[in-house]
């Protein structure tokens, strides 16, 4: 016999026991970013390998090794999307949403990387994601750092420490690129096989290197403060004076670059100490030279993207319950009790909106349908049995007190209280 057939390594069923959780973050994320008054873009799984070469960058992991590209079968070479960033300014350009407009974007959903799996790192992982455009100033960035501060009191996450630097611009980067050449040549025998690679193409890439053995070369590589430009700096500085003034905590941490090349001046990450090696929940920057790189107008962007699957893990040991229980638990005893339970089920709907109520489907006796009400979590068990029937009245137990009472079926919505 052949072995039942498996999901692909690194992608994940999310079972109904587990959904309740993603729905909580859904739903309390879009609050929050609605509050702010942002708009949700959807976006294709699948674009063009090109696009995400052009923007992520050539030598970085996503591209080198990550893609999950293909060749369709007219021959275009199609990749699925590893990040939000590239397809959200790809449809911002296509659908013109960049001229003369300040754009507020946020999406959700899946995307994918063929990296090594382990806790808080698969193949199919989820992010939800914001781009904004047209705002060159630090207030946005501000803004953006105060609404993920935001979200992590609506989820109840405490232990999130935010790390800020900047990358100044693609100028004064080019100067402190040749340095950092200099300075990794002179250990070239401490490289590793990335970074040997790298040093010459791409090697501001080293600093971001999780490779232990490396650490001690790295910390002690110039840092890009040194050389900053002006204007970076004091963009750099009015983002601080809001956060300090709103009373944001972070931490400067110069080595700060993150994994995508197209970032300038502002970069954040959110991180915690409570997830192992994969502690960054959320992470973002400024992309100004990005639509203009790919021939557009000069415009500029931040935007951030947060790991789902790791804050559900945060959610998890935070000992977050979520209620998915049902209020109510409708049992009926018979075919012309089932039907008429399904036709007061309904009428019950229509009168409480809110309610949560199970239909007892598929028979069975009064013992069986009381335990799978039980088992359902439900308050209430509704009952439809043959006395009931006989003089259109309908019982409701208390699950909880266990005591019963029984009306006439047009007042049944009187004794339920969700
Ligand atoms: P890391 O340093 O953890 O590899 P990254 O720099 O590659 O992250 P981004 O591309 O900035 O991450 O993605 C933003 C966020 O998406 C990350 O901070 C993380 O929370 C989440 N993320 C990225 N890759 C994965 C993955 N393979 N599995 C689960 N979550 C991920
Ligand atoms: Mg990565």
């Amino acid at each position: 016999m052949s072995k039942p057939l498996q999901s692909v390594k690194g992608m994940n069923d999310i079972l109904p026991e587990e959904t309740g959780l993603w729905l909580y973050l859904e739903d309390t994320v879009r609050h929050v970013f609605e509050s702010y008054g942002y708009r949700q873009i959807r976006l294709p799984i699948l674009e063009q390998t090109a696009l995400f070469k052009r923007s992520i960058g050539e030598a970085t992991d996503i591209v080198e090794k990550e893609m999950y590209s293909f060749e369709d079968r007219g021959g275009d070479s199609l990749t699925l999307r590893p990040e939000g960033t590239a397809g959200t300014v790809r449809a911002g350009m296509q659908h013109g949403l960049f001229h003369n407009q300040i754009q507020r974007l946020w999406y959700i959903g899946p995307m994918f990387r063929r990296e090594r799996p382990q806790k808080g790192r698969y193949r199919q992982f989820y992010q939800i994601g914001v781009e904004t455009f047209s705002m060159p100033g630090p207030d946005i960035d501000a803004e953006l750092i105060l609404m993920t501060a935001r979200l992590w009191a609506a989820l109840g996450l405490k232990g999130l420490a935010l790390q800020l630097n900047t990358l100044g611009t693609a100028e004064t980067r080019a100067r402190y690129r040749d340095d950092l050449i200099e300075y990794f040549s002179a250990s070239q025998d401490q490289l590793d096989e990335d970074s040997q690679r790298r040093l010459h193409k791409n090697p501001l890439r080293i600093l971001d290197s999780k490779n232990p053995a490396m650490a001690e070369l790295i910390a002690a590589a110039p840092t890009f403060l040194e050389y900053l430009d002006d204007e970076s700096a004091d963009h750099f500085q009015s983002l601080q004076e809001i956060l300090d003034q709103a009373g944001i905590q972070y931490e400067v941490n110069p080595r700060l670059v993150r994994g995508l090349d197209y970032y300038s001046k502002t970069v954040f990450e959110w991180i915690t100490d409570q997830l192992g090696a994969q502690g960054t929940v959320c992470a973002g920057g400024r992309f100004d030279g990005l639509i203009k790189q790919f021939g557009g107008k000069e415009t500029s962007a931040i935007g951030f993207a947060m790991g789902m699957d790791r804050l559900i893990e945060l959610l998890k040991d935070s000992d977050k319950q979520v209620n998915t229980a049902p209020d109510a638990y409708f049992i009926s005893m018979g075919e012309a009790a089932t039907r008429q339970a399904l036709l007061l089920a309904e009428q019950l709907r229509d009168q409480l909106p809110e309610i949560r109520l199970l239909s007892n489907c598929g028979g069975g006796s009064y013992k069986s349908q009381f335990k799978r009400a039980d088992k359902s979590g439900a308050r209430y068990a509704i009952i439809l049995g043959d006395d009931e029937m006989a003089n259109g009245s309908v019982s409701v137990k208390d699950l909880k007190e266990g005591e019963q009472q029984t009306v006439d079926q047009d007042k049944l919505a009187q004794l339920i209280k969700i």
